[in-house]
Parts: C-alpha cells; sequence; structure tokens
C-alpha cells in the first residue's frame, strides 16, 4: 500500500470495545490522545463507524445523540466532539467514516469500472476501503488514534476488525497497537468484580486474529492486584497493560486518572519510546481545581425537546461547563423539556434559573414551549441565548408578540405561515453558488460546516468577540428572511451578524435587554475546556450578574 511509504513514522492505536456498549471508548481515545500530546506527540483521532448510514447527519438525535458538524461540514458521531475538546485537533472529513460511506464508495467504484470485472466482496474490497480510510490523509503525526464503534461481536463490526488486523500485519506490530476497553461489573452481593466477560470479549478478538496490548477496565471499584494478574494472565496481556479506568467525577478529570494508571508510559513502552520522564499535565490540573472549587454556582435552563438522551446536547452541556470554568464558576444546567412549557406557566418552571438558553431543534414538537420560555426571557429580562433553531424560535416570537404579526412562522413547520423563517434554497460557499431542491435528499444537503459572519461594529456580538469577522459552524435547512430585517429592527430587534453577501442574518440581539442573542450557527461545536467560547464565556458572565441580582 503506497500511503504506507508517505509517512513512515506514524503508529497507529485501534480502540476496539468488549461486553457492553456506551463504555466511554470516545473518551478513552480522546484522554489518551491528550496524555500522549503532553507527552510532546502529534496526535490524530479517528471514528470508525459500523452502522449503515452514510453519516449520522438523517439520525433521530434522541437515539443517537449531537450530530457534530466539523469545519469542511461533515455530519459526524459526537465522539469527533470529545477528540476536538480533548486534543483540540480540528477533525476533518477524513476522521469520520461509516459503513454506510464505506459501501457507498465500494459501489461508485464498481460502477465506473474500477474494480476491473472482479466481483466485489466483503474481503477485500470493502477491507481495503476501511483500511484506505485509516491510512488516508496523515502527514507527520506521531500517533494516529482510530476507534471502532461498536463492541466486539457485532455482526456490522467484523470488517473493520479484519480490516485493522491487516494494518497490524501488513505494518508491524511495531507501528501498531491494540487496546481493548471493557466492563468489570460489580457483584455487591459477592463484593466481587467479575472478569469473565472481559475473557470472552477478549476471545472473540483472538478469533479475528487480533491479540490486544491493553484492556483498559471500566470499573466502579478498584481493581485487586490478583484480579489484574488473572486477567493479564488469561487475556495474554502484559499485567502492567491491564489499566483500571474508575468511574471519574468530570470528565476532564479521565486523562489525568488515566496517566495515573500509567496508560500513556506503557503506550510509549509499547511503541519504544521513552517513557519514564512525568507527563506535564499541568493545564488539566488547572481546570480540574476549578471544578472541585468554584468561586459559586449558577443555575442555567437548557429548553429543548431531546430531553429524553441528553447526549443529543453533548456539546451545548460542554460549552456551558467551559463557560463557568471560565467564570471560575460551576454552572449547573436545568434541562426542561419545552413541551413541559406548553402545558405549564413559565414562571413557574423557570423563576429558579438565571439564564434561559434554546438550542438546536428540528420540527414542531415543542416548539410553542420554546416561544413560551424566550417571552418569559424578553420579559423579565433574563440573559437569552438562542442557538440555531432557537434563534429561530426568537425570531418568530418578536414577530407574533411585538410586531403583532400572529402567523409568524417557520415554513419548515408550516407553509401557510407568514415565513419569517424559510427554506434556504441558493446561498455563497467559498464564492460558488450552492443550490438545493425542495423535495431533494435530506442527507447532507443543510448549510453545514464553517461559513464567515461579519459582526455588526459596536454591537454586543462584535465586543464578545472582540473582532468584526468571525468563522463559525452551521447545520440548517431554513433562515430567517431578511426581508424582515427593518420589521425587526423597529422590534427592537437588531441584526448584528451577516453572512458576508448580506443575504443571511447570522446574528440578532435584543436592544432592550441585559443579554439577549439568537446565532444561527453552534458556537458550542467550538468550544473547548482550554478555548472557551467568547459567547458562552459571556452568557455564563451574564446569568453569574443576574444571580447576583436575585
Ligand atoms: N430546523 C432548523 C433548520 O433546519 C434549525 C436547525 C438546527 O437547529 N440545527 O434551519
Amino acid at each position: 500500500m503506497s500511503e504506507y511509504a508517505l509517512n513512515p513514522k506514524s503508529r497507529f492505536i485501534f480502540i476496539t470495545g468488549g461486553v457492553v456498549s456506551s463504555l466511554g471508548k470516545g473518551l478513552a481515545s480522546a484522554s489518551l490522545a491528550a496524555v500522549l500530546q503532553a507527552r510532546g506527540y502529534k496526535v490524530r483521532l479517528r471514528k470508525l463507524d459500523p452502522y449503515l448510514n452514510v453519516d449520522p447527519g438523517t439520525m433521530n438525535p434522541c437515539q443517537h445523540g449531537e450530530v457534530f458538524v466539523t469545519d469542511d461540514g461533515t455530519e459526524a458521531d459526537l465522539d469527533l466532539g470529545h477528540y476536538e475538546r480533548f486534543s483540540g485537533v480540528p477533525a476533518k472529513k477524513t476522521d469520520s467514516v461509516t459503513t454506510g460511506k464505506i459501501y457507498q464508495r465500494v459501489i461508485e467504484k464498481e460502477r465506473r469500472g474500477f474494480y476491473l470485472g472482479s466481483t466485489i466482496q466483503v474481503i477485500p474490497h470493502v477491507t481495503n476501503e476501511i483500511k484506505e480510510f485509516i491510512l488516508s490523509d496523515i502527514t507527520d503525526e506521531d500517533f494516529v488514534l482510530c476507534e471502532i464503534g461498536g463492541t466486539v461481536g457485532d455482526i456490522e463490526g467484523q470488517p473493520y476488525l479484519e480490516a485493522i488486523r491487516q494494518v497490524a500485519y501488513e505494518l508491524g506490530r511495531d507501528r501498531t497497537m491494540f487496546i481493548h476497553v471493557t466492563l468489570l461489573p460489580y457483584i455487591p452481593t459477592a463484593g466481587e468484580l467479575k472478569t469473565k466477560p472481559t475473557q470472552h470479549s477478549v476471545k472473540k478478538l483472538q478469533e479475528y486474529g487480533i491479540q490486544p496490548d491493553m484492556i483498559l477496565c471500566r470499573t466502579q471499584v478498584p481493581i485487586p492486584e490478583n484480579e489484574k494478574r488473572k486477567l493479564a494472565l488469561f487475556c495474554n496481556v502484559k499485567e502492567e497493560n491491564v489499566i483500571t479506568a474508575m468511574d471519574a467525577a468530570s470528565i476532564y478529570q479521565v486523562p489525568l486518572a488515566y496517566s495515573g494508571e500509567g496508560m500513556d508510559r506503557q503506550v510509549c513502552k509499547h511503541f519504544n519510546l521513552p517513557y519514564n520522564q512525568p507527563t506535564d499535565l499541568s493545564k488539566w490540573e488547572h481546570i480540574i481545581n476549578i471544578l472541585k472549587s468554584p468561586e459559586g454556582e449558577v443555575r442555567i435552563a437548557v429548553v429543548g425537546k431531546y430531553m429524553m438522551l441528553l447526549e443529543a446536547y453533548k456539546s451545548l452541556h460542554e460549552a456551558l461547563i467551559h463557560g463557568g470554568i471560565a467564570n471560575k464558576y460551576k454552572v449547573k444546567i436545568k434541562w426542561v423539556d419545552s413541551e413541559q412549557l406548553e402545558k405549564e406557566d413559565a414562571s413557574n418552571i423557570l423563576n429558579d434559573v438565571s439564564a434561559i438558553l434554546v438550542p438546536g431543534g428540528f420540527g414542531e414538537r415543542g416548539t410553542l414551549g420554546m416561544i413560551n420560555a424566550i417571552k418569559y426571557a424578553r420579559e423579565y429580562k433574563i440573559p437569552f441565548l438562542g442557538i440555531c433553531f432557537g434563534m429561530q424560535m426568537a425570531v418568530i416570537e418578536t414577530m407574533r408578540n411585538i410586531c403583532g404579526i400572529k402567523n409568524a412562522g417557520t415554513t419548515e413547520l408550516d407553509e401557510n405561515c407568514e415565513p419569517v423563517i424559510g427554506l434556504m434554497t441558493e446561498w455563497d460557499k467559498d464564492g460558488a453558488k450552492q443550490i438545493r431542491h425542495k423535495d431533494g435528499d435530506l442527507g447532507g444537503t443543510m448549510r453545514l460546516g464553517a461559513y464567515f459572519c461579519d459582526l455588526k461594529p459596536g454591537s454586543k456580538a462584535a465586543q464578545i468577540y472582540g473582532t468584526d469577522k468571525i468563522s463559525e459552524r452551521h447545520r440548517h435547512r431554513y433562515e430567517v428572511n431578511i426581508k424582515y430585517k427593518d420589521m425587526l429592527n423597529k422590534a427592537g430587534m437588531i441584526v448584528t451578524g451577516l453572512s458576508p453577501d448580506g443575504n443571511l442574518p447570522e446574528i440578532v440581539e435584543l436592544q432592550d435587554h441585559p443579554w439577549f442573542i439568537g446565532v444561527q450557527f453552534h458556537p458550542e461545536l467550538k468550544s473547548r475546556p482550554f478555548e472557551p467560547h467568547p459567547l458562552f464565556v459571556s452568557f455564563v458572565k451574564a446569568a453569574i450578574d443576574n444571580s447576583r441580582l436575585v
């Protein structure tokens, strides 16, 4: 394979999961990347998802969680959010793949006649495509960490295990490492940690020709030495490579915890790299200290519609925490199902919070409740941040309740409304016109990824960002119609952010309000613990100031 020659240096770490799903493989991968970075290495993180969707863009957030969007407009698994937050390395299109995408490429090639008459099979054609993904677009990274989604034993995962086995065979074991993340269940009646499921899971991996080099054991209680020895012996892994991964109070504790257990030292040892020097994790210690002893606590309501799975708001949750860290405050989020605000008075539900955030969303359910929350925030001068759908709802609220246009709405929900928010069928991307059709595909066709936005000089947004031009990530199909700009202006809602061509309102602000901002983009996707997003820093500060008034 030619790509190998291109980069003789990169080492590949494959992270698989066993026993049960939701073990936090993404977090484990991100944490390992962070501690390797702290040792001075350059890292890259990748996610391989065995499901058949081409990307998670069309999946219900209540099932799959948040759809993370990269600068280059890829809709990807939320683990890419962990990767970016922990490593600070912006993820790219080439860092996320699914079986759907792999098959799409194989079938496209087959149609083009690329395979010169061969019978197309899972091995080698699908596995080769997976290998190509793993090895592509790498320059001078020291480590490429590839997380395989799902659990060992899943039918969908088999081609991935075969592909990573082949990569290890071809690159050599000194350039590859297999880390298996498992669960040690604790049986309280017996007072014992059980290693059997891990043993079975490793046996399953071995059936695919993969011998893990390290086992990362998720556990509620410390692993007794004799159990570690047993695991090492039966799983054919060095004892010091059986790593304890205890549940942590904060996800930002995880790199410190893993490093404390010797994970990065053992990884370096595996690759014959210097391993004795201590890892400098002082920046992680710094944020943990703030999280452990904040100067105060502030409550912020998130009024959304995907409350049955809070993973749907993963980046948002983290961005609020980052805003808190920057202000040395603990942010307590009150998750409010917007439908509740359709049955009950907003003042009953929101009277104990210092700020209100309405996040992104799709579809009708719960929208009236969001509008009620926004009205309450506007009237009682409670700091408000509306993100994407939340901004669109804020514009509708102003149009209905200040401008008196009772049927103001979005064509996403009602074709016959006064279309203050309408479908975007044309927009500019880097000088090229993007065109969409009303009845076109839903997958991958939104206005996605990073776009520039010009800020109105002197506006609150410009003050917060400290600049007049920003770039933010987007994921929307509808837009505030620019023709309502003057009407909004008269109502005190000013458009303070615009796409560079002046066609798309990107930010609105209420004038007669201490802190009321709606943004068409998703600032939460770019917030990181060490680079908190300015909007969240300012929003949390406004919440703190408001809490002091109460
Ligand atoms: N549903 C809205 C749109 O497509 C908002 C999308 C979002 O909140 N991400 O424009």
